[in-house]
């Protein structure tokens, strides 16, 4: 049986409460115990009624929490490279941030990060987290296989090759089908990418140009407060291949290149931010925006998230952008990104090409939880689905409308876990309610 102790790897204090890493959610059970082994995590499984498994505490809703148990895998972080398969097998607990210059070591690299390194790749591909580019997935796209204990105690091992449908169920789980202790994921050989940053593009071009903007770069953000119909920043990340490669013209659809490195709100100062000024580097340190060893994005804050269908991008944010006035008071930046369509039951990007409307919101939940109903209403003709990891107060009816697989999933879930020992209040209400 695993020991209950504090885990120095969340810098935990007794004193203090446990949170998530805003800081706005503090979990309703302070029981966290750590498990080192496969043995370890299936006994504790047994042993357990009801519990939630925290990754590294980076959703800003109640996904993650507990009001009985929690469990940690952190400490569990092995990695397997097979280069001739070209696939890598990761212990759940491991970070991109941990897991990338591993893979780099050995001359190999993931398709695309998030916009921040320090997530672990468990939680992220549980909730579907994406970065940008309209020809990549997001991050659990590149899944070829899962292992995961179910609620008997049982490992269960799935593969895209072998498990067809049921594989595309299990991914994007949402920690509802067990423990995830091992994540295959795809790899590649390694290559090398230049950021640039532009400012002020005009919203006039963003509306006229917004395929041909999209389709300049491996990646492309734009960020906006919403004000003076323009973008503020447009982050473009380029692989260096031949061919590839952007060229960094002086005027980018009205925008000009940046000549220093820039924080996505523009008030901040970038240390902690990606090189950028298209100097050359590996791919881990140039598509996640926010380096490791750093705060990510601004700290204090909250997060909302949702995916469009490709097609109704343009309408979709300039809806958005006609309440900049109720929005920009509340908001600290919002970033825009592309995602290609994939085959996983519960992600917002099953079957669609996606645009993703993001906001940072300042840490006011009051205002935010007032303006997030407004903002879903005005994104309902365009069938916004929201981020299963950030704030939104859609009602469960409209989510099994949007998510159409969610019958399918529920079936799948109850399979592996008949009797709710991995369902808490989010799960209850937004899946099985
Ligand atoms: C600063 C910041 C920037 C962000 N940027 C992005 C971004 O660019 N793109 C994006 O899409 N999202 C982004 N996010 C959201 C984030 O990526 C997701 O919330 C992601 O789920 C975080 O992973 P985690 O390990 O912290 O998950 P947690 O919050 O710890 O857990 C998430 C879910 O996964 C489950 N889980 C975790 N580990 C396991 C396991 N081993 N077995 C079973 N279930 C498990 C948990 O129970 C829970 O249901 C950002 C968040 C922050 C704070």
């Amino acid at each position: 049986m695993a020991s209950r102790f504090v885990s120095p790897l969340f810098a935990w204090m007794p004193s203090e409460k446990l949170t998530n890493w805003s800081g706005n959610l503090e979990y309703s059970s302070q029981q966290l115990t750590n498990v080192t082994s496969l043995d370890q995590a299936q006994d504790f499984v047994r042993k357990h009624k009801n519990f939630k498994v925290l990754g590294t505490r980076h959703c800003f809703n109640n996904i993650a929490d507990s009001k009985n148990e929690l469990l940690s895998l952190r400490q569990m972080d092995q990695v397997s490279i097979d280069a001739e398969s070209r696939k890598v097998t990761v212990e759940a607990g491991i970070s991109y941030g941990k897991l990338a210059p591993q893979l780099e070591g050995k001359g190999f690299a993931l398709h695309n990060l998030a916009s921040l390194p320090h997530i672990s790749v468990a939680g992220a591909c549980s909730t579907a987290t994406h970065g940008s580019g309209e020809k990549n997935g997001n991050l659990s796209s590149a899944v070829s296989g899962i292992q995961f204990i179910n609620a008997a105690g049982e490992v269960v091992k799935l593969t895209r090759e072998k498990d067809g449908e049921t594989f595309n169920g299990a991914v994007v789980g949402l920690g509802a089908l067990g423990v995830i202790t091992k994540v295959t994921l795809d790899i590649q050989p390694t290559f090398t990418m230049k950021q640039w940053v532009y400012e002020n593009l005009p919203l006039a071009q963003f509306k006229q140009h917004f395929d041909a903007i999209e389709a300049s770069a491996y990646s492309i953000s734009l960020f906006t407060d919403w004000q003076n119909q323009k973008f503020s920043e447009v982050w473009i990340k380029s692989r260096t291949e031949p061919g590839q490669e952007f060229p960094a013209p002086k005027d980018f659809y009205g925008s000009t290149p940046a000549t220093k490195n820039l924080h996505p709100i523009v008030e901040l100062g970038a240390e902690n931010c990606t090189e950028q000024l298209g100097i050359p580097g590996p791919w881990f340190e140039r598509l996640p925006h926010f380096r490791m060893g750093f705060t990510p994005s601004a700290g204090k804050e909250l997060q909302s998230e949702f995916f469009v269908p490709r097609q109704n991008a343009v309408d979709a944010i300039l809806a958005v952008e006609r309440l900049r006035d109720q929005i920009t008071p509340h908001l600290m930046i919002s970033e825009i990104r592309c995602i290609a369509a994939d085959n996983l039951w519960m992600s917002p990007a099953y079957k669609q090409n996606c645009v993703a409307i993001h906001f940072t919101w300042k840490q006011d939940w009051p205002n935010v939880s007032k303006l997030l109903p407004v903002i879903e209403k005005e994104l309902a003709p365009y069938k916004g689905r929201p981020h299963w990891g950030k704030l939104f107060t859609m009602s469960p009816a409209t989510l099994k409308e949007i998510y159409t697989k969610m019958p399918d999933f529920i079936e799948l879930a109850k399979k592996h876990d008949p009797k709710g020992k991995f369902r808490n209040d989010y799960l209850n209400r937004n899946i099985f309610g």
